[in-house]
């Protein structure tokens, strides 16, 4: 997707198959997204989500992966959409970024 894609653009892929990552000494450890920060790419799966309210829980994965391509960090704030997983699902808890995450993408051109 990276190689695929113009570097103007961003690519978002969505899938419902389980993905993973080698992190540290896990060679397969699972993810509900992955994004280049900054980069071009990124992927939200809907594999790891409840399935009570699986496609807002895939929108705030879909929508922090997009973020780390536009260079942002995981964030500290626990309701911030850029908050590290940490190997859970605290989708439910995330209601939007923090105005610090926001600030960087209305820097970037996002209508927020
Ligand atoms: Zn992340
Ligand atoms: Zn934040």
């Amino acid at each position: 997707m990276r190689k695929n894609a113009d570097p103007n653009h961003k690519i978002l892929a969505l899938t419902t198959y389980d993905i993973s990552t080698t992190k540290n000494n896990i060679v397969d450890y699972g993810l509900m997204g992955l994004g280049f920060r900054p980069g071009n790419a990124c992927v939200a799966s809907s594999f790891r989500l409840s399935d009570k309210n699986k496609k807002e829980q895939l929108f705030k994965i879909a929508i922090h992966e997009l973020g780390h391509t536009f260079g942002l960090p995981h964030c500290p704030d626990t309701h911030c959409y850029m908050r590290d997983a940490k190997g859970k699902n605290h989708t439910n808890e995330l209601t939007g970024f923090c105005s610090s995450c926001k600030n960087v993408l209305l820097d970037a051109g996002w209508k927020l």
